[in-house]
Order: structure tokens, then sequence, then C-alpha cells
């Protein structure tokens, strides 16, 4: 599949720019193994990379224009690279033209100076679908201009770029957590991050070694409420925060829970309680990898899905019947993964029961009357790289 990929989006270059690329470069969607909504609290997060990826064909011009194109849109964007603005851009050439702005912005590349591009986008990450293709095509771009521009930079520095471009190029209010993962994935193994710190460390997985398959189960069900209920659960985050005296709820322990529930509303409390005992299960399912293994894990990744079912309040009827689906049908651990109110559940299987799992979900949608989900397993693989 990548194989193709690479070689497809080499020709879909020489088709629509009618020149030859001087390289490929790809980067992989990701998945959120565990630690959800502990991002804005400056907490911990545990993604890995996945085997989908988006490519970019990258050729250089002879003077200082920038044009994207993507088998995603007929639309070619054009502009010249020292025009660039947050605002220059809307629509789907803002992800990769606001890398290039981002560049420029954070001081990485004297955008008056560069050499113009052509860029050609082809991807095999669902858009739309809470694997973070947004973070996909931001990463390859980056790593390519990073590396035909001759930048100094780094792959955490690459991660504060792609989340530039799409704070303010795009708009959209995301954490540092989905470039990340993108850029520093690694075969079989996840990207612990200290949202604080903004440090990353590899953990490995070992799923394959232990028979185990990651099965991500999309409800299809759209995100309804989810900007409006973001923003809900952020304000209940930071005044829990101000209510105890602490800058954010990374300072807070699970032994403070005692006081902290003397202190606040019950709504306020249980917001709380999610975000303290997340990191905590973050911190956990790290050691227990690193101690056990991940047969051991699948606990923790039930305990997350009940906590934001129960005290973060973000699950729907979908996501809970296909995590209880999964659970009853073999599988070791589920929880729903992303932002909530829609989206995914990720189910950690012995790999001989993928199938069952795949079925019995199925089967349970159509008996509650809801729409078909789409099933389909995930790999943790390599963060963004040139490939040709
Ligand atoms: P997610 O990251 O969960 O897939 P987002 O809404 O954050 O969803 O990002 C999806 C958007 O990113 C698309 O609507 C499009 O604008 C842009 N995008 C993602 N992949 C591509 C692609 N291959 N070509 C062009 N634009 C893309
Ligand atoms: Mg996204």
């Amino acid at each position: 599949m990548t194989q193709d990929l690479r070689e497809l989006v080499r020709a879909e270059f020489i088709e629509v720019f009618g020149t030859t690329p001087v390289g490929v470069w790809s980067a992989p969607g990701r998945v959120n193994l565990i630690g959800e909504h502990t991002d804005y609290n400056e907490g911990f997060v545990l993604p890995f990379a996945i085997d989908r990826r988006t490519f970019a064909a990258v050729g250089v011009r002879d003077d200082s224009r920038i044009r994207v194109a993507s088998t995603f849109s007929d639309e070619v964007a054009e502009i010249s690279i020292t025009e660039l603005s947050a605002d220059a851009v809307s629509g789907w050439a803002a992800y990769p033209l606001g890398v290039a702005w981002a560049l420029g912005e954070l001081g990485f590349a004297d955008l008056g100076a560069v050499p113009g591009v052509d860029i050609m986008i082809e991807s095999d990450v669902p858009v739309g679908a809470g694997l973070s293709s947004s973070a996909a095509i931001e990463s390859a771009v980056a790593v390519a201009l990073a590396e035909l521009w001759q930048l100094d930079i780094d792959r955490p520095a690459l991660a504060r770029v792609g989340r530039l471009a799409e704070n303010e190029a795009v708009g959209a209010p995301t954490g540092i957590m989905d470039q990340m993962a993108s850029l520093l994935g690694r075969d079989d193994a996840a990207v612990f991050i200290d949202c604080r710190s903004q440090e990353a460390d590899a953990v490995d997985l070992g799923l394959a070694g232990a028979g185990l398959a990651i099965l991500v189960i999309d409800t299809q069900v759209e995100h309804a409420h989810a900007t409006g209920g973001y923003r809900d659960r952020r304000a209940s985050c930071e005044a829990g925060a101000a209510a105890l005296g602490v800058a954010s709820l990374r300072d807070v322990e699970v032994a403070d829970l005692v006081r902290a529930k003397e202190l606040l509303d019950d709504v306020t409390f249980r917001r709380v309680r999610h975000v303290v005992t997340e990191n905590q299960r973050v911190l956990d399912t790290v050691a227990t990898l690193t101690a056990a293994g991940p047969l051991e894990i699948g606990e923790l990744l039930d305990a997350s899905h009940r906590s934001m079912r129960d005290d973060f309040e973000i699950s729907v009827p979908e996501l809970d019947l296909a995590v209880e689906t999964a659970q009853a049908n073999g599988a070791l651990g589920a929880r729903m993964t992303g932002g909530g109110f829609g989206g995914s559940a990720i189910a950690l299987v012995p790999q001989g029961l993928v199938s069952q799992v795949q079925v019995a979900v199925d089967g349970a949608f159509a008996e509650h009357g809801f729409g078909q989900p789409v099933t389909f397993t995930v790999t943790p693989s390599a963060g963004a790289r040139r490939e040709v």
C-alpha cells in the first residue's frame, strides 16, 4: 500500500505540475492509546503513529512561488512565499501553506530567501475520522520543507510549527499531541508526551510479540456537540484548578481528590477527577507496558472509558456500545478515543479474535438501530520520513 502511494503521488505530481519532483516525504496519522482531555491541563498523553500515511511529492522552483495540490480537492492553491500570512489562505490549503508560513513565523526559515516549491499531496489517512489527517499533512510538508530549505530544526520544533499552522492559519485550537505523534512515532511503540514540558519519549508497545491488535471502531457519529462540549469541559477544568489554587490540573494528585471533593461542586469535581485520574492512568500504562507488557494494560483502558463516560460525560451511546461489545467478545480493554461526543473507540484484541469482535460490533449496532460502524486495525508505525 505504502509503496503504491509513493509511486502514485510522484505520477500525480508530474501530471499536475508537468515537472519531476525532487523527492517524496510522508507522515502518519495517529491514535491516542490513553490520556484524553489531559493535554490542555498540562498533563500526559500516550498516542501512537499508525500505518496510514499522507505523502507529499515536492519539486523545487526557480522563483519564490509555492503551489499545492491534493487528490482531496480539485483546487490548486498558489501564492508567493513572501505573501504568506496566517490569513492569506483558507480551506484545505491552509494546512500545507500554514506550515510554510509558520516556519518563517517561528524564525526557522527566511521566507524572503528560500526557493519556491510545488507540492502534491496523496493520502490514505481517513479525513475527519479522528485519526489526525491534519497532523499527517502538516508533518509531511514540514519535514519536506525543512530538508529542501536546509533548515536547522528538530522534530519537536517541527511539531510546534505544525501546531502553529493549525492554530493560526487554520484556526483550530488544538494541542501538540497529534504533531508530536506523527513526527516522533516509531514501529511498535507509542509516544509518551508530557504536555507541560513538551518532552516526548518512545515507549515500546510489543503488540505483535504479544499477539495483540488494536481495533479502531469508527462509530460514524459526527462530533455534533464537540465544539460547545469541548469549550465547556475546558472551562470546568480551569474553574477547578482556580478553586484548588493551582496553575493547572497537572498539579493535582489523586490523593488531593478528597480535599477537592469538599471544595468543588459535584460537576466540577467529577470533571477534575477525570483529568487527575486519567493523568495517573497514563503514567500507570507506561509503567505497566515497561514492566509487564501490553497484555496487562486492558483494565487501564476500561477505567479510562468509565471515567470519560461517568465523570467527564463525553461519551455517546454508540461509543459505549462499541466498548461494551468489544469487551464482551474478547477484547482485553477498550475505550473511546479522541475528544468525545462521537468519533471512534479503540479495543485491544488478541489477533485471533479481531474478526469476532468486528462481527459482534456490527451486530450490536444493527440490533440497536445504529448506523453501521467502520472497523479496521491499526499498527503502531514510524513517524514522518523521506520516502524517495
Ligand atoms: P482529522 O485530523 O481528524 O482528520 P481535521 O478536521 O482536523 O480532521 O482535519 C481534516 C482537514 O485536513 C480536511 O478537511 C482538510 O482540510 C485537511 N486535510 C487532511 N488530509 C488532507 C489531504 N490529504 N489533502 C488535503 N487536505 C487534507
Ligand atoms: Mg485534526
